[in-house]
């Protein structure tokens, strides 16, 4: 999908300029040039990346960041006029994630931008690998299970068990499902290995807490669900 990015800069030649490069390189762009319209627009519509211009009409970008951070955590690259300290400092002491002078060359600008993209992409990877049910956090890459806050230690096979149903919230698991996906299809041991690891499992993540999270359901299967939602 196509990254959108918006562009803050009263300098009409400047916003154009950067409006066609950002646009050849494959992003999505639209371009204000005025800090009180540029907030509106973050407000109402969904953008990646921000380039936002510091002396602006109306309302001046370190302000439109200011405003911005009250509700949004989107990548803002501010673009100073000249090389002002106070200023620069400013802008990052407002929550601007970088900065870039006037006069720069357009790949200076292009490869900041991507190294913001990235790193925003990279956090929403991270967000992926932890599951969340009611109070249950389960990190996939830390291995790492926690009910109410406290830490709960499980087996690799617990922990599988507990991966599967919780990533399919909502969804009733038959046996098999459970068994051919947690202990492969060719497995050929005991066939309520399903029931005592669900067994186990419950004894670690439902059993000490009130609210239980794995429903058994007759005669088909198991499902983890929050009944709150
Ligand atoms: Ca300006």
């Amino acid at each position: 999908m196509e990254e959108r990015i918006l562009i803050v800069e009263d300098e009409l030649q400047l916003a154009r300029l950067m409006e066609l490069e950002l646009d050849h390189e494959g992003y999505a762009v639209k371009v204000s040039h005025n800090g009180r319209e540029a907030l509106g627009l973050l407000q109402e519509e969904e953008f990646d990346l921000v380039l936002l211009d510091i002396m602006l009409p109306e309302m001046d970008g370190v302000e439109v960041c200011r405003r911005l951070r009250e509700f949004s955590d989107i990548p803002v690259i501010m673009v100073t006029a000249r090389d002002a300290v106070p200023e620069k400092v400013e802008a990052l002491d407002t929550g601007a994630d970088d900065y870039i002078t006037k006069p720069f060359a357009i790949e200076e600008l292009l490869a900041r931008i991507r190294a913001l993209l990235r790193r925003k992409n990279n956090a929403l990877k991270e967000d992926n690998n932890v599951l969340t049910i009611a109070d249950l956090v389960i990190d996939k890459d830390k291995y790492e299970v926690k009910r109410a806050g406290q830490e709960v230690e499980l087996t690799k096979k617990e922990f599988d068990l507990l991966v599967y149903l919780a990533e399919n919230k909502g969804i009733v698991l038959t046996r098999e499902d459970i068994l051919s996906n947690i202990w492969g299809y060719d497995y050929l041991g005991e066939t309520n290995i399903v029931d005592v690891y669900i067994r186990y499992l419950r004894s670690k993540i439902d059993d000490p807490f009130a609210k239980k999270l794995i429903k058994t359901v007759r005669g088909v299967g198991y499902v983890m669900r929050d009944d709150q939602e």
